[in-house]
């Protein structure tokens, strides 16, 4: 694959999963690689959850890529947003700030993940923010935290209660583990530290437009998880579609077609997914194709038509039967860069493997000791499956220190419900609404980027006034949002 001129020179975009995984992977190979994200870490999503409830610090689940690196000579950490990638010319332009990068490359792993989607409502993400990024789980602690301060000051009963009402939109396992914590914060850990309020009297309602918890896990597991968060006080609310959002709550359209309003300031979107906007730019160029959540429609082997040297893998891929999990980057990425050393052996494209998934299960965790698991045919939950969520997670953080010190964090929470990251402050609050009004875009690129990014027109939510007449809303087909459910992750 390389002309024998220079070193073979493999670009990889994005630090999550997916790029870190696929960087490392090449790490004794006769490559020089540059990886490019826009942002310095390397997160690992699945806890986002426990930074947004206090549980866990940022730096726990996102150390800095450059750090992880450290010992792998033949990597260059670049923090940059890419905006353009020219298959033609082989190269990927990446901004920070004022500066523009082009870096030029023989082999291209794009591995840029996935946003929140609102089906098309954009304007939701403005008072129900996402969680996909520390950013978001920091804002959410603060809209979380905030709500209860503010009851805390209110003489007024509706007021308070409208406080006081958390919604969590989706019932994937992100929303299943987010509404299960938003109930145990409030039942154990803030119990007793407001004089005015009650913090357990806090609701929790997780809604969707399915019909079911859990889809992707199946109806028993779905089920058993409904059970433990109806025990643990959570209104699970099905068959429920979202048509409105504002500042001072929902409207939900019901099966029968009738809509009813849900007083609540705390809302979170946890319902859709939407491939980074850099699959369309591939698709746009190669003749892929890509499907309703942006994800590109890759060969066999992970490349784009034309291109057996641009590989699109993890979230952005859509290969049928590989869920948008952590494994399925993972293996993406670690099957392009041994397609890639293959290639500097002289294996021809034409000749690889096509990329195979090894199903390893999933998991959700409802609360302390409690989870579900699906692992082959065998399906669980209970104590058990939570040991196993535990172990597993454990495992999968980077870095030593930061998994004992995540163990530490869980032993406190878990024995005594205390959480040691209830620090909110106003900016983890505004500073997404700031950011959009300097940038109008991502937090360090300056010029506008190819993306409909939700967040880029995302306004604060807690002081927000509700908007007079906002646009016509189309509302999200459930079919469309149970289709998104099956491309959101599980685990
Ligand atoms: C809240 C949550 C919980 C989850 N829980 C689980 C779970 O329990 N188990 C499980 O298996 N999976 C889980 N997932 C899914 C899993 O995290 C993803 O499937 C996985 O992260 C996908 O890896 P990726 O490399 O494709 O993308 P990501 O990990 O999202 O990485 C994308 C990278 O690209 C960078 N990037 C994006 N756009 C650009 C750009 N234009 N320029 C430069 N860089 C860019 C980002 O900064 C990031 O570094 C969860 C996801 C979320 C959001």
């Amino acid at each position: 694959m390389s002309d024998g001129s220079h070193r073979h020179k493999v670009v990889v975009i994005g630090s999550g999963f997916g790029g870190l995984f696929g960087t490392q992977a090449l790490k004794k190979a006769d490559v020089d690689v540059t990886l490019i994200a826009k942002t310095t870490h390397h997160l690992f999503q699945p806890l986002l959850y426990q930074v947004a409830t206090g549980i866990l610090s940022e730096g726990e689940i996102a150390p800095a890529s450059r750090m992880i690196l450290r010992k792998q000579p033949n990597a260059e950490v670049l923090l940059g947003e890419v905006t353009d990638i020219d298959l033609e010319n082989r190269t990927v332009t990446s901004h920070l700030l004022e500066r523009t990068t082009v870096t030029p490359y023989d082999s291209l792993i794009v591995a840029a993940g996935a946003d929140q989607s609102y089906f098309g409502n954009d304007r939701f993400a403005e008072f129900a923010p996402g969680m996909k990024t520390i950013d978001d789980a920091l804002e959410l602690r603060g809209r979380i935290l905030g709500a209860f301060e503010q009851a805390e000051l209110s003489d007024d009963h509706e007021e308070r209660e409208r406080l006081l009402t958390f919604v969590v939109i989706g019932a994937g396992p992100t929303g299943v583990e987010l509404a299960g914590q938003i109930a145990e914060m409030s039942d154990n850990t803030l119990k007793g530290a407001f004089r005015n309020i009650d913090a357990t009297e806090a609701k929790v309602i997780l809604l969707d437009a399915a019909p079911a918890v859990l889809p992707p896990m199946g109806e028993k597991l779905g089920n058993m998880a409904a059970e433990r968060l109806r025990k643990m006080g959570v209104e699970i609310q099905l068959n429920a579609m979202v048509v409105d959002v504002d500042a001072d709550g929902l409207v939900v359209k019901e099966k029968d077609g009738t809509e009813r309003r849900i007083e609540a300031q705390c809302k979170v979107w946890s319902a859709g997914v939407a491939a980074s906007p850099l699959g369309k730019i591939i698709a746009d160029q190669s003749g892929a194709e890509v499907d309703r959540a942006g994800r590109v429609k890759v060969l066999p082997d992970l490349t784009v038509p034309g291109n057996p040297n641009v590989f699109v893998v993890g979230d952005m891929m859509a290969v049928e039967g590989v869920p948008g999990m952590a494994q399925g980057a993972i293996q993406g990425s670690t099957y392009a860069a041994k397609a890639i050393k293959n290639g500097l052996k002289g294996q021809s494209p034409a000749n690889r493997e096509p990329f195979k998934y090894f199903d390893k299960g999933s998991m959700a965790t409802i609360s302390r000791a409690s989870a579900v698991a699906k692992v082959g045919k065998l399906e669980f939950g209970g104590f058990l499956a939570w040991l196993g969520w535990l172990a597993l997670h454990l495992w999968y953080i980077v870095g030593y220190q930061n998994r004992l010190v995540t163990l530490m964090s869980w032993a406190v929470t878990f024995l005594t419900n205390k959480r040691g990251q209830m620090t909110i402050t106003e900016q983890q609050v505004y500073a997404r609404t700031a950011l959009d009004q300097i940038q109008g875009g991502g937090a360090y690129s300056i010029p506008p980027v190819h993306t409909s990014s939700p967040k880029a027109k995302a306004k604060p939510a807690v002081e927000a006034k509700k908007p007079a007449d906002g646009p016509e809303v189309k509302a999200p087909g459930a079919e469309e949002q149970k289709q998104s459910e099956k491309a959101e992750k599980a685990g």
